[in-house]
Order: C-alpha cells, then sequence, then structure tokens
C-alpha cells in the first residue's frame, strides 16, 4: 500500500515532537463536504497556520485516491482529547462530496490493517473520534461502525495488497447460497449450490460487505466463508 510522506514542519506549533506509543487507532471524518476538500488539500492544511493556530494534527488523510502521511506515528497529534491523543494513531478520512467515499472506506480500511500489523495494536482498539469525546465523528461510518470494523478484521475483504479475483473464478463451498439479480442484499435471485464455479466480472461494496458480480449479470457475495478464489 503506497503512503506518501508529507509530514508536518518540526517547527510548526501543531507537531510537539511528544513520544507516542500508540495502543488505538481513532477514525475521524473531515467534515469537509466541499469540492476538491481530498487529502492533498488536507494535508496543506494540517501543515498551515490555521491548524496551529486551532491546535490540530493528526497523522494519515485517506481519500479515494491517495493516503498521505502528516506526523510519524510515534509522535503525539492532536485530534482526539488528551486520553485520545496521547494514544493513539489518527486517522482522517474525506468526505469531499466529489470524491468516491466508498473507494476513501475501502482505502482507510487497508490503512488500518497495515498499521493494526505494523503498531501492533489489537483490533479491538480500532475507535472512533466519539470514543475518546463523545463528539460525532465520524459522522457517516458511525451509522454502521461495526460493519466497519468486520471489514477491517475479515480477510475476505483484504483486497488492498492481494491480486484483485477480477477475470478469476470461484467457487461455492456451502450447500446452498444466494445469488441477488442486483448490486443489492435484498435482491435475492435463487440459490446456487456447493462446488458451482462462477466467473468474476467485478468488485463492489454493498453497504461495507464485498459483493461480486459475476459474469453472467448475476451478483454474490465476497465473503470467504462461502466462496473460495481459484486462481
Ligand atoms: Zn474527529
Amino acid at each position: 500500500m503506497e503512503v506518501i510522506e508529507d509530514f508536518i514542519p518540526v517547527s510548526n506549533s501543531n507537531r510537539p515532537q511528544t513520544a507516542l506509543v500508540p495502543t488505538h487507532i481513532t477514525v475521524h471524518e473531515t467534515s469537509n463536504t466541499s469540492v476538491g476538500a481530498n487529502a492533498e488539500v488536507h494535508a496543506s492544511y494540517v501543515k498551515g497556520s490555521e491548524a496551529e493556530e486551532r491546535q490540530i494534527s493528526w497523522h494519515y488523510t485517506v481519500d479515494d485516491t491517495k493516503t498521505i502521511q502528516h506526523l510519524p506515528t510515534n509522535e503525539i497529534g492532536w485530534h482526539a482529547g488528551p486520553e485520545g491523543n496521547s494514544h493513539s494513531v489518527g486517522i482522517e478520512l474525506c468526505v469531499n462530496q466529489d470524491g468516491n467515499f466508498q473507494q476513501t472506506r475501502q482505502r482507510a480500511i487497508a490503512l488500518i490493517q497495515h498499521l493494526l500489523e505494523q503498531l501492533s495494536v489489537s483490533n479491538d482498539h480500532v475507535v472512533t473520534h466519539y470514543f475518546w469525546t463523545t463528539k460525532t465523528c465520524p459522522a457517516n461510518l458511525l451509522n454502521n461502525w461495526d460493519a466497519f470494523l468486520e471489514e477491517i478484521t475479515d480477510d475476505s475483504n483484504d483486497h488492498g495488497d492481494g491480486p484483485s479475483p477480477v477475470g478469476n473464478q470461484l467457487r461455492v463451498i456451502v450447500d446452498s447460497l444466494w445469488v441477488y439479480d442486483a448490486p443489492d442484499w435484498d435482491a435475492r435471485y435463487t440459490t446456487v449450490s456447493r462446488d458451482e464455479v462462477f466467473t468474476v466480472a467485478e468488485v463492489l461494496t454493498v453497504n461495507g460487505t464485498t459483493m461480486y458480480q459475476l459474469q453472467s449479470g448475476l451478483y454474490i457475495t465476497g465473503n470467504l466463508k462461502f466462496v473460495e478464489l481459484i486462481t
């Protein structure tokens, strides 16, 4: 996974260089829906004088195409109150209206999976800004936070570094499994049986869960508890 380093200068007051041993990862949304309010814009914002005056800083910003790092993970940022700041790495997800939030979300999941491993943080220590301060943040993800956490811990959704399943075949590994005639978990069409094989045409995320569009035009779950990819 590619992370662009664009650190806040050490001379800035919002980079106090206080040591951090992160035990948690704190997830935020920028709340900035303006057109163009992407990771690059926030990278320049967090280096600027307004962020110093407002005493804010955080570690990563993710948008639908980029992940930018603003602080090393062994230094504290100012993003989640005293308790949150002294224990966690802060990640902001962009919510600019011209961005694809589903892609931003998937990119954030890949980053968090990477950080959990790199920093030896346990899965149940991925938390919200709300957790520390009861601020309504990350506003969108809070609506379905459990699904977000499940995707982080569910290997079947880890497409980030692996080969794309598109063009490959999958095999049904349960006795009976629904297929859908639209990219919608309510659009149940018929069931298929164990050992039936299909070709993946596209990978989608529907309500936070991976769904494969098949070459037949039907849809099936991407959860590896129910299907296996044949490579
Ligand atoms: Zn926040």
